[in-house]
């Protein structure tokens, strides 16, 4: 019998569902994990991506400013040069008012205490407060009559330097920032990498753990189905699916099981009756020959011994006459089954003519047959049968003749016409009686 039962747990719990449910809710179970991986991928990125561009638009638009006033204040001092060497000249003496007018506006301009580096609004400051000093002292000097040898203008040009420098400072740690900031960003980026390869690998798990078990639930059967179809191709008609689920595949299986017993049945049936007699049960002539010639080629290979009975009812016609066909019949029968019960399990009783019966005695000599003969005709002799009605009870005789081989004859037809021809004896000399072919 094929057993298309469960043999790991999963199966077992996924054969409690429907096939149909068992691929949907699957498809489910695998689609869901993959969808939740799409969104927390993309808003992973998508958040990245704003940071990281809401950053880099901070970080230059306070790099633009500084960078401006650095550039501004890179003129001052030419400017104030100019100024102050011509301070009478109406064209010269404007250039740094201009210019400071400028980095005024700069200064209001820039993000001040808004700058994302810690430290950086400080020096920002520091540099404004520089700057303001500046102008002050500037304001100072432009009404001196000589301010190029007063010891304010060297001040001046001290503190120019050092707002300069403070400057070129806060823009290098700007671009510092930027630097620190964008590999931040891509080690961020790597850690969201990471966490997609992890993410997708557990999808892929959840799907093979969920798949292979509702696979093998489904094709385990499947491959049970197709081994028993195979076998019950091959003749095997007595092969059975041991059905332990309860799902569509079982109850194809059980719907194979039935045909398998049906045809099972059918064939018994067909065999009985091509190869039995529906009146008698014994062999009929077609299937005892077959016996017949399988014995006779065994006691040729072999040089073995067998013989053969040819056993007829005597007066058989009276009992028709006198009783009915069917008591006919019933006498038929009964005496069948007295010489079946008088010889041996393997020895071949069969019907070979309308009220003849032949017998296959294998490994028997005439001594041994010419027993048998004498046990089954004092058999049939005592036996009664009640006729149609009940009222009457028929005995009947029987002769035989006995043939054996190889010593009467070695070759089927001369073997059973040698069986023949002793019976042809047995009737000759009186009935109810034995006569051998030798
Ligand atoms: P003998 O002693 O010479 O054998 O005489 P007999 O009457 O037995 O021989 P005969 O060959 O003249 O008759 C055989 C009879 O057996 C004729 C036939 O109607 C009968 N018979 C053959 N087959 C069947 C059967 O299946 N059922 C019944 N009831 N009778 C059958
Ligand atoms: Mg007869
Ligand atoms: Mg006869």
């Amino acid at each position: 019998m094929t057993t298309i039962s469960c043999p790991t747990t999963g199966e077992r719990l996924w054969r409690r569902l429907s096939v149909r449910h068992r691929i949907i809710l699957s498809l489910v179970l695998m689609v869901v994990p993959l969808l939740l991986l799409a969104a927390s991928g993309y808003l992973l990125f998508h958040r990245l991506a704003l940071d990281f561009d809401a950053t880099v638009r901070q970080v230059s638009d306070e790099t633009h400013h500084i960078t401006r006033l650095q550039r501004l204040m890179a003129q001052a001092p030419l400017a104030l040069h100019d100024s102050l060497h011509h301070l009478h000249s109406d064209e010269a003496s404007g250039a740094f008012p201009e210019l400071a007018a400028r980095i005024d506006s700069a200064f209001a301009d820039a993000p001040g205490t808004d700058l994302t580096l810690l430290g950086a609004s400080a020096s920002l400051h520091e540099t404004a407060t520089l700057w303001r000093e500046v102008t002050r002292l500037y304001g100072r000097l432009a009404t001196l009559p000589d301010p190029v040898g007063d010891p304010a203008h060297e001040r001046l040009r001290t503190l120019l330097e050092a707002a300069e420098q403070k400057l070129i400072r806060l823009h290098d740690t700007l671009q510092l920032s930027i630097e620190t900031k964008t590999k931040e960003t891509a080690a961020t980026r790597r850690q969201v990498e990471w966490l997609i390869i992890t993410m997708t690998s557990v999808a892929l798990l959840i799907i093979l753990a969920i798949g292979l078990p509702m696979a093998r639930s489904i094709l385990a059967p499947l491959k049970g189905l197709e081994a028993c179809a195979a076998a019950f191709t091959a003749g095997h008609l007595d092969q059975r699916i041991d059905v332990t689920a309860d799902d569509e595949l079982a109850h194809l299986a059980n719907t194979f099981n039935r045909m398998a017993e049906r045809l099972q049945e059918n064939q018994q049936r067909l065999e009985q009756l091509a190869n039995f007699d529906g009146l008698t049960g014994l062999h009929n002539k077609r299937n005892f020959l077959d016996y017949l010639r399988g014995e006779l080629e065994r006691a040729a290979r072999y040089r073995r011994d067998f013989s053969l009975l040819m056993v007829d009812i005597d007066h058989f016609k009276r009992v028709n006459d006198t009783y009915g066909h069917l008591t006919g019949d019933a006498v038929l029968r009964q005496v069948a089954k007295t010489i079946t019960e008088c010889v041996r399990e393997n020895d071949v009783v069969g019907r070979y003519g309308g009220e003849e019966i032949i017998v296959l005695l294998p490994e028997t000599k005439a001594g041994g047959a010419l027993v048998i003969a004498e046990r089954l005709r004092q058999q049939v002799m005592e036996q009664r049968t009640a006729s149609e009605g009940g009222d009457e009870q028929v005995q009947v005789t029987v002769s035989v003749g006995v043939a054996c081989c190889p010593t009467d004859a070695s070759e089927e037809t001369a073997l059973i016409a040698a069986a023949d021809k002793a019976l042809y004896q047995a009737k000759e000399s009186g009935r109810n009686r034995i006569c051998t072919a030798g």
